[in-house]
């Protein structure tokens, strides 16, 4: 505010930006205005347009399959993997093997005709996606990987960050992220002429820093230097809310681990999850009610739960390309992301925790939580 360069030049804007990158080991970090406009300038920079496929997760926040349509490109959604909901590499060799054969060099969908350019997948929750095989099979096949690390901000698969290991990446400073900028988002990459390009379009195209010449149709997609100062402050906390949700993280498994059907949210012992949303799966004949049925009871008691995304094929958004998706579904159905934001307190954990066991706290004269089974 003292500067008075509250708008989208000033230095927080580079510090930021290059923080951001230093953070997850790439040479280059261009703010954006969101998450989502660091996704659509990734797509648009490595060339992906109109009737361009792109492989995409289905069990993920819709961020990613809109900015592939934002570009009239088509995302192809891959099944999520059981153990972790992340993309399942399994699913994706199959389509990749199965489904797409190639013509004059491109790699073809075989039932649409179109070419695959990239892969996309989501780190979701804050844990790792198995990176190394997707990004092995993506070189095989000869497509880019874009990794949407939104949610996963200093999470590490074998050690390394989220974000290091694709062509290109995108991260989130959404109010409901691990930090925050009110908004805002980084595009992070090794490569310089991406970069460039990424800043470029995010620039209006501006070709000319004066005469208002724009050279291509580009967006507004810059972050302003307001934004980038909260960014670079909350940067420096990253590590301690990575440790406060591990926290949180760390008593729920504890004490969720001795309830019958509840699984704690899993950690990969090749992972170092961030525990952004901490998530566990409820299996109703062991537990005694569905998914559905605990949330709107917890709800009830005044505590706010989520259930995970509806699965992409299934969005009336988008179109239900690729498949089969039998676990997403299920995930869809058991999962459920309970209260555990870095200021949760441990009185206020022991009352989610009280609930999910059924043990009665309340000093008044009602009924028991969950005495009706
Ligand atoms: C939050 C999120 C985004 C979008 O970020 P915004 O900054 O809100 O645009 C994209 N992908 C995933 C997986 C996210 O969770």
């Amino acid at each position: 505010m003292e500067t008075n360069w509250v708008s989208s030049a000033g230095d927080f804007v580079d510090r930021f930006g290059a923080k951001v990158a230093g953070r997850v080991d790439r040479e280059h970090g261009v703010p954006t205005a969101s998450g989502t406009a660091a996704l659509h300038l990734a797509l648009r920079a490595l060339g992906i347009g109109p009737g361009d496929e792109v492989l995409v997760n289905t069990l993920t926040f819709v961020a990613p399959a809109n900015a592939v349509r934002y570009l009239d490109a088509h995302p192809v959604f891959v099944d999520a993997e059981p153990e972790y909901y992340q993309m399942d590499p399994d699913a994706l060799r199959a389509f990749l093997e199965d489904d797409c054969e190639r013509r004059d060099g491109d790699l073809v969908n075989a039932e649409t005709g179109r070419p695959v350019r990239a892969v996309l997948p989501v780190h979701v929750l804050g844990h790792p996606c198995r990176i190394d095989e997707i990004a092995d099979l993506a070189r095989e096949h000869g497509l880019a990987v874009v990794e949407d690390a939104c949610e996963s901000l200093g999470a590490e698969f074998r050690g390394e960050p989220v974000g290091s290991h694709g062509d290109v990446a995108a991260f989130s400073f959404n109010g409901n992220k691990i930090v925050t900028a009110g908004g805002g988002g980084v595009l992070a990459t090794d490569d310089e002429a991406l970069a460039e390009r990424a800043r470029h379009l995010s620039t209006q195209a501006k070709a000319d820093p004066v005469g208002y010449v724009h050279d291509e149709i580009g967006y507004n997609y810059r972050l302003t230097n307001l934004q980038a100062a909260v960014g670079c402050a909350q940067m420096n906390q990253l590590d301690d809310h990575v440790e406060a949700k591990r926290a949180v993280g760390d008593r729920y498994a504890k004490a969720l681990d001795p309830v019958d059907g509840i699984e704690p949210m899993p950690e990969a012992p090749w992972a170092r999850s961030t525990r952004w949303m901490y998530t566990i799966r409820v299996d109703p004949d062991a537990y005694g009610e569905t998914r559905a049925q605990l949330q709107a009871r917890l709800r009830e008691q005044g505590i706010q739960v989520r259930p995970l995304w509806q699965p992409m094929h299934e969005s009336p958004a988008h179109e239900a390309l690729g498949g089969p998706w039998p676990t997403a579904g299920r995930l869809r159905e058991e999962c459920l992301s309970l209260p555990c934001s870095v200021g949760l307190d441990e009185d206020d954990q022991a009352r989610v925790l009280a609930a999910l066991r059924r043990e009665d706290t309340s000093t008044d004269e009602s009924d028991p939580p969950g005495g009706s089974l």
